[in-house]
């Protein structure tokens, strides 16, 4: 599904520049729910950004379902990305003013589906992640663990080949983290490939699978043990 090879990125910060991403050789099999940890600035979110067509390498190989991304124009790009790519981050990024059900309908209004569908399809997310009750609800009516749902039904509606999460737990509590850990996980058991940045051990382990980055390389990528996986340690 993912495909990356000696990937570069450097950021050009004046006449200096920063060496982020040093060489990653990374693959991703579809049906994957795979943890990318690392300490802070160790360029997680650099290259979930890079895998989630949000930016450029500099160098390198990146296919994604066997398409090379290197070659792709903007409006190729943008169209991939929609097609293929749903996104979930640390702040939720929901649309103040709209309802959750709005929120969820409004990447389908820009597939140009038909407002009943995008109503009928939104709603069926929102039940999917146990929010139905809340479909008329504004993002300030919502707890953080709530408001996380509403933006995975979001990403999950255009049923995307592949769910990119950055920090999803990183603004709540513990026990809201397992929640929406416990939801990430029921989604990658149907079948959905799953990538999940995150600087906290406990949450990597509820992934099938631990790669580290340090200083700009792999430095470790592991199996989790299923046992370990399904508790919360
Ligand atoms: P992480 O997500 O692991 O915390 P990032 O990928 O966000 O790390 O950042 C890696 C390094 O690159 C950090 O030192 C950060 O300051 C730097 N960086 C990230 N984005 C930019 C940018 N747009 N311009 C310049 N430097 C950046
Ligand atoms: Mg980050």
């Amino acid at each position: 599904m993912i495909k990356i090879n000696n990937l570069h990125k450097s950021y050009k910060m004046g006449s200096s520049s920063l060496h982020v991403l040093k060489g990653i050789d990374f693959e991703v099999e579809e049906g994957e729910l795979v943890a990318i940890m690392g300490s802070s600035g160790s360029g997680k979110s650099t290259l979930l950004n890079i895998v989630g067509m949000l930016d450029v390498a500099d160098s390198g190989i990146y296919e994604l379902d066997q398409v090379p991304i290197k070659d792709l124009d903007e409006t190729k790009a943008a169209q991939y990305r929609n097609k293929f790519l749903g996104f979930v981050f640390q702040s939720f990024n929901l649309i103040n003013y709209k309802s959750a059900l709005e929120n969820v309908a409004l990447p389908l209004y820009y597939q140009g589906l038909k407002r009943k569908e995008r109503q009928q399809k939104s709603l069926d997310y929102l039940e999917k992640v146990g929010l139905k009750d809340w479909a008329s609800h504004l993002p300030s009516e919502l707890s953080g663990g709530q408001k996380q749902r509403v933006a995975i039904a979001r990403a999950l509606a255009s049923q995307p080949k592949v769910l990119l999460a950055d920090e999803p737990t990183g603004a709540l509590d513990t026990k809201t983290s397992y929640e929406v850990m416990d939801l990430i996980q029921k989604i990658n058991e149907e079948g959905n490939t799953i990538l999940v940045v995150t600087h906290e051990l406990d949450i990597a382990k509820m992934c099938k699978r631990i790669v580290t980055l340090k200083d700009g390389v792999i430095v470790e990528d592991k199996k989790v043990e299923q046992d370990l996986a399904s508790a919360h340690v």
